[in-house]
């Protein structure tokens, strides 16, 4: 049975203690997991080995960085590895996110090797694909996810493939407000989970988790969640308070 993933992408937002206390917060919220329900949190990277430290009692709850850099180590300044970030307890990294894409012009080659080395260090990347705007309005989301996933993701074996989470965020919904529907969620969910089936077969892809991300939040999760292939969230702005954050978890 696929995972059901609530993930919390912190972005660059709060100091550590700040982080700290909305940790306590959700660990705090007394939510009850089922078995094959995961929430994942993606704080800044300075502040990994702390949260990995508060929710080392709750096993239903991992940790994510937000990105790792495309080499796997040497004279990069500023930069951190894949074997780092297993080495600090990281259990997933969020990478392609449109953020990155944009403003630290990210390819979809160079995702590939990120994708690669995160899977060689333990980590599940959760890749992030999603078109912008003038792809919605032009018609063409399916064909420009399409080819994220064809020169990011499909280079991988089927072994390989099942330690991938995908996240559907178009960014036109990323921190604008504006949410996709439920049917234009599910109707790009389900293509992927199309192409994927394509590509690696049907089991491959009924196993694989598809997120949805954009402007999520309590009043829309529910009739997200409650589509056929969509399999939770990746959160922004919604994650940095505790009360709706847990809310959107309780939305399964
Ligand atoms: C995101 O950045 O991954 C995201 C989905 O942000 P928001 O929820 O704020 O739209």
């Amino acid at each position: 049975m696929r995972k059901k993933i609530v993930a919390a992408n912190w972005k660059m937002n709060l100091t550590l203690a700040q982080g700290e206390q909305l940790v306590n917060d959700i660990v705090n919220a007394g939510i009850k997991l089922a078995e094959d329900q995961v929430v994942v949190i993606a704080p800044p990277f300075p502040y990994l080995l702390k949260v990995k430290q508060l929710i080392r009692n709750y096993p239903g709850i991992c940790l994510a960085a937000q990105n790792c850099y495309s080499e796997k180590s040497g004279a990069y300044t500023g930069e951190i590895s894949a074997e780092m970030l297993q080495s600090v307890g990281a259990d997933y990294v969020i990478l392609g996110h449109s953020e990155r894409r944009e403003y630290f012009h990210e390819t979809n080659a160079q995702l590939a090797k990120k994708i690669d080395l995160a899977l060689a260090n333990g980590l599940q990347p959760i890749f992030c694909c999603g078109e912008p705007l003038e792809v919605r309005k032009a018609e063409t989301q399916n064909a420009y996810v399409a080819q994220q996933l064809q020169e990011s993701l499909f280079h991988l074996d089927a072994a390989a493939l099942k330690n991938v989470v995908i996240a559907y965020e178009p960014i036109w919904a990323i921190g604008t407000g504006l949410t996709a529907s439920a049917q234009q969620a599910q109707d790009m969910h389900a293509f992927i989970r199309a192409q994927i089936a394509e590509k690696y077969g049907r089991e491959a892809a009924l196993g694989i988790s598809i997120l949805y991300g954009g402007s999520a939040k309590p009043s829309n999760a529910r009739e997200l969640f409650a589509c056929a292939d969509v399999d939770g969230g990746l959160i922004g702005g919604a994650s940095l308070i505790a009360a709706d954050f847990t809310a959107i978890i309780q939305s399964f």
